[in-house]
């Protein structure tokens, strides 16, 4: 029987889904498994649209539908915790299974904080994350890197430290610190976080240290809570999954990797936080004086829950119809949110004028934490 602190190799044993998993299946095999015996009412997961490119959040009812979710698309830069606070009303009455990278499971808890999510009603299904790309740089860097046409590419992963393409006629391998030295790869949030296992999901799932004959046929799986386990334990009983213990190699290994990724995360931290420190003032300034007041930043932000501007009285400091709007506006949004910011990098990401809003959220979070709260709080997430 799993039982928490446990890691183990898992596999689903259906053929069907196995080929379409990005590792074992064991994501997928286990939501359906609670989907289909009631421990959730809906599943949020992610499917493809248009293309590789497109990555689309879904609620799903029907246990047959989960299998269009299987894979990984590591151009999805979606964050799930705001889909549930604003589509499934916070799964305030519904029973939620979601599939969480460390930045939609950080934005979740915080929005648990603020009543926006009722995480008793959530079972958090973990995937750990070295980083995702934006799409539209996403098919730059295939095409003038690459050398390929982005619309041929069957299938994208990154493993070994290599964003790795497949197409009608090869694959290629290129590394992604290469990439990243001539401003491709992964999101610049991305390259600072440090949350790559999701330990406080229910399951921490992903492909480091699965080796030998498992490898790339079992997802490594951190049994993180008591759910966590019962679902695996019922899964196992109901012959929809298969385990065994991880090898000790292998767990060495994940170790290693997991660190050095944290060492990576801390190097571009403090990188990309000395360049501003010293005219940090100048710098907000100068950047969101090109903001054109969309809001977009707020839209998606797990940590600011505000109310909508319109119909509010005139602001003494945010005039309405004005562009660009006062630094007023922004220096407040830093104020209220800097403190738990969760470095998803919605607003960076969604800003149509490429305000580098996270990295001036995220840069104001870590001085805080390392200046105010020494020791970890009640969110024990370094991100
Ligand atoms: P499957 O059964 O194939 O299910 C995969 C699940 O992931 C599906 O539910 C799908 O909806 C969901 N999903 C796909 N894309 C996204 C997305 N962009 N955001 C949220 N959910 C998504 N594992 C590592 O060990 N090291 C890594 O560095 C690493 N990086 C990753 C980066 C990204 C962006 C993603 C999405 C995953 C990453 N993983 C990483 C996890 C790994 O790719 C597998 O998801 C994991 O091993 C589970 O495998 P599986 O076969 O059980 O999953
Ligand atoms: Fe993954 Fe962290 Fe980027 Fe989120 S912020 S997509 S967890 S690397
Ligand atoms: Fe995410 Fe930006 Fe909000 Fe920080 S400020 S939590 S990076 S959307």
């Amino acid at each position: 029987m799993a039982a928490k602190g446990d890691m183990i190799y898992a596999w689903t044993t259906d053929s069907g889904l196995a080929k379409k998993a990005e590792c074992g299946g064991a994501v997928t095999a286990l939501l359906k498994y609670a989907l289909e015996n009631k421990l959730v009412d809906v599943v949020v997961a992610v499917k493809k649209g248009f293309d590789l490119y497109d990555a689309v959040p879904v609620a799903i009812t029907d246990p047959k539908d989960l299998d269009q979710t299987a894979g990984s698309l590591h151009c999805g830069t979606l964050l799930m915790s705001t889909f549930i606070q604003k589509y499934l009303d916070g799964a305030k009455k519904t029973k939620v299974g979601v599939v969480v990278k460390g930045c939609d499971l950080m934005g979740l808890i915080e929005l648990g904080k603020r009543n926006e999510v009722n995480m008793d009603n959530v079972l958090t299904i973990g995937v750990n994350c070295g980083g995702s790309v934006n799409p539209i740089q996403g098919r730059k860097m295939i095409a003038e890197k690459f050398g390929i046409d982005p619309d041929k590419v069957t299938k994208e992963e990154i493993d070994k430290g290599q964003f790795i393409i497949e197409y009608d006629g090869g694959h290629k391998g290129i590394k992604i610190d290469d990439l990243e030295d001539e401003g491709f790869g992964r999101r610049s949030n991305c390259r600072r976080c440090k949350y790559k296992i999701p330990r406080q999901a229910d399951l921490a799932c992903g492909n480091w240290g699965v080796i030998g004959d498992k490898a790339g046929k079992a997802t490594f799986v951190e049994i993180c809570s008591d759910k966590g386990a019962d679902l695996v334990n019922k899964a196992v009983s109901a012959k929809k999954l298969e385990t065994s213990a991880a090898d000790p190699k292998g767990i060495e290994i994940r170790g290693k990797t997991e660190n050095a990724m944290l060492k990576l995360g801390e190097k571009w931290r403090k990188k990309e936080f000395t360049a501003i420190r010293d005219n940090l003032w100048d710098f907000i300034n100068k950047e969101t004086s090109r903001c054109i007041k969309c809001y977009s930043c707020i839209e998606k932000c797990p940590v600011c829950i505000a109310t909508p501007f319109e119909g509010r009285p005139e602001s003494y400091m945010v005039r309405p119809g004005y562009i660009p709007s006062d630094p007023m506006f922004h220096l407040r949004r830093f104020a209220h949110i800097s403190d738990s910011c969760v470095n998803c990098g919605q607003c960076e990401e969604l800003c149509p004028v490429e305000i580098p809003l996270a990295l001036i959220s995220h840069a104001i979070r870590v001085e805080a934490d390392n200046g105010f709260v020494p020791k970890l709080g009640a969110s024990s997430y370094k991100n």
